[in-house]
C-alpha cells in the first residue's frame, strides 16, 4: 500500500501510536500530493483525529515517520539532542493549519485580532501586512467587512469559517480539517462545506476528518478508510460509491 513519491507533500509511514494499554495506531502509512484533498474516514474510535494530531505533532506518535514538505520527524528515532528534537517539531507544525471542531476563536479578541495574533506573535510578521492578508482571508471565506465583530457576534459557522481563515493567515502548506461541521446546527453546515469546496479548488493541499460522506465524494480525491488501526482501504472517490473491502461497505452502509 506504500505509494510514495518524491513529489509527495505529505508522508506518512509506519505509524503507531497507543494511549495506555490501547494500541490506537498499528502502522498507518499513506501520502498526498501537493493540492490534493484526502479524506479521513472510518468507525468512530479508529484513529482518525489522532492521525491528523500526529501530523502536526499534537500527539506524538511511539513510532513512524511524518513528512510535510521538507520537515519531517521520524518518531521511532527521533533527535536524541532536545533542542534538535524540537526544532524538527517546530518545522513539521509550521508547515501545517489546523482547524478543529470547535473553532477556539479568542473570545475577547476581534476577528481580525484573533486572525493577526499569531502571525504577528508567533511568526513576527508586520503588523500591516499581516492585517491586509487577514482582510484578504475574510472576503474569501465570505466574511469582508466583519473584522471588528467579537466571535460571540457570529453565528456558529461564522465562527467556524473565521477558524479556516485563521489556520490559513499561518501560511500552512496544509491544511488539516478534524470534523470541522460536527459541532454546527444542521443548517449551518453548508456554508463551511461550501468554503472547503473553494479551498479544493483553488488547489489547497486538505486533509479532512469527516463523516459528510456525500460531501467528501465530492472533493476527495484520495479516501482514506481507518479501521483496525491501519489503514484498510485506499483509493480514489470510488471508494465511497464501490469498495473494494468489506468493512468499508459495511461503514458505508451503516452512514450513508
Ligand atoms: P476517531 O477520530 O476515529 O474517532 P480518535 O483518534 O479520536 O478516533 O481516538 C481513537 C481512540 O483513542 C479512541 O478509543 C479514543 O478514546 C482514544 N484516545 C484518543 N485520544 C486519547 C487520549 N488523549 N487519551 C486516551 N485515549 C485517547
Amino acid at each position: 500500500m506504500s505509494t510514495s513519491h518524491l513529489t509527495d507533500l505529505i508522508e506518512v509511514r509506519g505509524l503507531e501510536k497507543s494511549f495506555g494499554d490501547q494500541q490506537v495506531l498499528k502502522g498507518v502509512d499513506f501520502s498526498a500530493e501537493s493540492g490534493t484533498v484526502s479524506v479521513l474516514l472510518g468507525p468512530s474510535g479508529s484513529g482518525k483525529t489522532t492521525v491528523l494530531r500526529s501530523l502536526n505533532v499534537l500527539e506524538t506518535p511511539d513510532s513512524g515517520l511524518v513528512r510535510i514538505s521538507d520537515a519531517s520527524l521520524d518518531f521511532g528515532s527521533p533527535p536524541t539532542d532536545k533542542s534538535a528534537y524540537r526544532r524538527a517539531v517546530k518545522a513539521l507544525r509550521a508547515r501545517s493549519g489546523m482547524v478543529f471542531q470547535s473553532h477556539n476563536l479568542f473570545p475577547h479578541k476581534t476577528v481580525l485580532g484573533n486572525l493577526i495574533e499569531g502571525p504577528v506573535q508567533v511568526q513576527g510578521r508586520d503588523r500591516d501586512e499581516a492585517a491586509a492578508a487577514a482582510r484578504q482571508l475574510l472576503e474569501q471565506v465570505g466574511l469582508a467587512g466583519r473584522e471588528d465583530a467579537y466571535p460571540s457576534q457570529l453565528s456558529g459557522g461564522q465562527q467556524q469559517r473565521v477558524g479556516i481563515a485563521r489556520a490559513l493567515a499561518l501560511k500552512p502548506e496544509v491544511l488539516l480539517l478534524d470534523e470541522p461541521t460536527s459541532a454546527l446546527d444542521p443548517e449551518l453546515v453548508g456554508e463551511v462545506l461550501a468554503v472547503i469546496r473553494d479551498l479544493a479548488a483553488e488547489n489547497w493541499t486538505l486533509v479532512i476528518v469527516t463523516h459528510e460522506v456525500r460531501f467528501a465524494r465530492d472533493v476527495a480525491d484520495q479516501v482514506l478508510f481507518l479501521d483496525g488501526g491501519v489503514v484498510a482501504e485506499r483509493g480514489g472517490a470510488e471508494v465511497l460509491t464501490d469498495p473494494r473491502e468489506e468493512r468499508t461497505q459495511r461503514f458505508l452502509s451503516r452512514v450513508l
